[in-house]
C-alpha cells in the first residue's frame, strides 16, 4: 500500500507526506451513541441514531473501516514497509455496546486484516450495564475482546436518579458476573461527590465495587460542563452545589478502602489489583502513540496531535470523499511534550525523573506534604493527589 496524496489530504490540517515511522501503536474506537444522556455529560455522543451518510448506527462500523483502511495506508508509508503493531485496543463513547456485538467483531476483523495486533492485545470496550446481555458478553469475548469496563458510577438509587443513570445496581452486579464467567478481565467507573450523596453513600457504592470483585476500579470527581442538565439544575436550585471539600474527603476515603482490600493507585483516579492496570490507558499517561477513529476522536503520533470532525456526519462525508475526517491538529515542540510528560507523568504512582528539576523546588513541595522524592523519583503524596494541578504548574513554572 501506498500513501498517496489525497488520502494525507485532512480537512483544516494536513498530516506530513512521509508518514512517522512508527512500530507500535494503540487504537482507540469512539461509538457516539448512547440511549439516553445522563444529566452530567458533556461527551460527544448522540441520542438520535439515524444519521445520513454513513453515519448512522447501522453503517457506523463500515464507515469506521475505512478510516481504519485509510489509518493504514497512510502509516505503511510505502509498499514493502512492516504494518505497525497494535497493543491495545479500546472501544469508547457514548456506549459502545449500543453496537450489535458482530459490528464490534466486524471492527475488530478490520484492524487485524490492515495491522498486526499483538498476541497479548488488551482489548477493552466500555459498556453499559442495562445494554447487555449473558451472550451479548459472550459474543465480545468470542470476537476478541478481553476486557470491558463498566459505567457503574454508584450503588446508590437516588444517587444514580440525580445522575441521570439508567441502570440499577442490581444490572451492574448481574453484567459483571456474565463477564467475569465469559473469563474477561472488569473493572467499573464510579464517580464521587454528586449533589446529596453522603459519606455513607459513597462507602456503600465503593464496597459493592469491591464484593463486585473487579479487578480495577476508576473513581472520578463529579465535574460539570456548564452546559450539561445537571449545571443548570444546580444553577436553578433544583440540586445542591458539588463540594469540593467533600470530593477531597471522599478520595481519601476511596483510597484507603480500595487500598485495603489489595487494589492499589497506579493513577490519581485509578486503582487495579497487581498486573491488572489498563495498559491503553497507560500509553496516553506514558505520551506513546495512538490513532483515534470515530467522530472527535484524537490521536497522538510520534509528536503530531489531531483530532476529528466532532460530528458523526462531517466525519462520515469526509470519509465517503476519500479524505481524513480530520478537523485540526499541531505538531508539539519540544517544550510542550516536556510540558506534557510532566502533567501526565506525575499523576502515576511510578511519578517523574527528579533530575529535570531544582533541588530547591523538589524541597520545598516535599516541606509542603505535597511529593515525595525517592530513588531519583518524584512522586505524588496522598496530599499531592489531591492539590496534582498545583503541583503540576509549580512543576512547569522551574
Ligand atoms: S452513558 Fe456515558 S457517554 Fe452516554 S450519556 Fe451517559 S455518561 Fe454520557
Amino acid at each position: 500500500m501506498s500513501a498517496d496524496a489525497t488520502s494525507a489530504q485532512a480537512h483544516g490540517f494536513v498530516l506530513p507526506q512521509t508518514p512517522p515511522e512508527i512500530e507500535n501503536f494503540s487504537a482507540y474506537i469512539h461509538i457516539p451513541f448512547c440511549r439516553t444522556r445522563c444529566g452530567y455529560c458533556d461527551f460527544n455522543t448522540y441520542t438520535q441514531l439515524d444519521f445520513p451518510n454513513g453515519a448512522s448506527i447501522g453503517q457506523y462500523a463500515a464507515t469506521l473501516a475505512r478510516e481504519i483502511e485509510m489509518s493504514a495506508s497512510y502509516l505503511q508509508g510505502v509498499s514493502d514497509a512492516v504494518a505497525p503493531r497494535i497493543d491495545t485496543v479500546f472501544f469508547g463513547g457514548g456506549t459502545p455496546t449500543m453496537l450489535p456485538a458482530s459490528d464490534i467483531a466486524a471492527i475488530l476483523e478490520k484492524l487485524v486484516e490492515n495491522f498486526e495486533l499483538a498476541p497479548d492485545a488488551e482489548i477493552t470496550t466500555e459498556a453499559n450495564p442495562e445494554t447487555v446481555t449473558h451472550t451479548y458478553i459472550e459474543d465480545l469475548a468470542r470476537a476478541g475482546i478481553t476486557r470491558i469496563s463498566f459505567g457503574m458510577q454508584s450503588a446508590v438509587p437516588s444517587v444514580l436518579a440525580t445522575l441521570d443513570r439508567a441502570h440499577t445496581p442490581g444490572q451492574v452486579r448481574k453484567a459483571v458476573g456474565w463477564a467475569h464467567k465469559a473469563g474477561l478481565e472488569t473493572s467499573v467507573d464510579l464517580i464521587y461527590g454528586t449533589p446529596g450523596e453522603t459519606m455513607a453513600d459513597w462507602e456503600a457504592s465503593v464496597r459493592e465495587a469491591l464484593d463486585l470483585g473487579v479487578e480495577h476500579i476508576s473513581a472520578y470527581a463529579l465535574s460539570l460542563e456548564p452546559g450539561v442538565k445537571m449545571a443548570r439544575q444546580i444553577r436553578t436550585g433544583e440540586i445542591a452545589s458539588i463540594n469540593p471539600d467533600m470530593q477531597a474527603d471522599f478520595y481519601e476515603r476511596a483510597d484507603e478502602m480500595l487500598s485495603a482490600a489489595g487494589l492499589q493507585w497506579y493513577e490519581i483516579s485509578n486503582w487495579a489489583g497487581p498486573g491488572h492496570e489498563c495498559r491503553h490507558n497507560m500509553v496516553y499517561w506514558r505520551g506513546g502513540n495512538w490513532w483515534g477513529y470515530g467522530p472527535g476522536a484524537h490521536s497522538h503520533i510520534d509528536g503530531i496531535r489531531f483530532w476529528n470532525e466532532k460530528h458523526p456526519v462531517k466525519w462520515a462525508q469526509a470519509l465517503e470523499a476519500g479524505e481524513f475526517p480530520i478537523d485540526d491538529g499541531e505538531v508539539l515542540s519540544v517544550a510542550e511534550r516536556s510540558q506534557e510528560e510532566i502533567m501526565l507523568g506525575i499523576r502515576l504512582a511510578g511519578g517523574i525523573d527528579a533530575g529535570a528539576f531544582p533541588e530547591a523546588l523538589l524541597d520545598e513541595l516535599a516541606r509542603e506534604g505535597l511529593i515525595d522524592v525517592e530513588g531519583g523519583r518524584v512522586r505524588l503524596t496522598l496530599r499531592g493527589r489531591l492539590l496534582a494541578d498545583i503541583v503540576t504548574r509549580r512543576l512547569w513554572a522551574l
